[in-house]
């Protein structure tokens, strides 16, 4: 009688900082952990309601959107407004 064993292997990437982000679910927080070992950290994007790391929030810059470091739920509150305000 045959038994079947199932193995997942995931090669992660090795990142550098300032990379672009990697689609991935597990690869982006490797990449995160590399982000936030650089000394990188996200702001808050008001228009688009995420958190972002600079290489993340390119886009966000090129558009204009409000950019701020604010906590979480602070940062709902200020999202909120802004939508409210359009
Ligand atoms: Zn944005």
């Amino acid at each position: 009688m045959a038994s079947e064993i199932g193995v997942c292997i995931l090669i992660m990437p090795v990142f550098q900082p300032n990379d672009p982000p990697p689609a991935g679910y597990m690869q982006w927080h490797e990449w995160a952990r590399v982000q936030i070992a650089a000394g990188l950290r996200q702001l808050y994007c008001v228009k688009c309601g995420v958190w972002k790391f600079p290489k993340e929030r390119e886009d966000c810059v090129r558009l204009g959107h409000d950019l701020v470091l604010l906590r979480t739920s602070e940062g709902r509150r200020r999202s909120r407004r802004g939508r409210d305000a359009e």
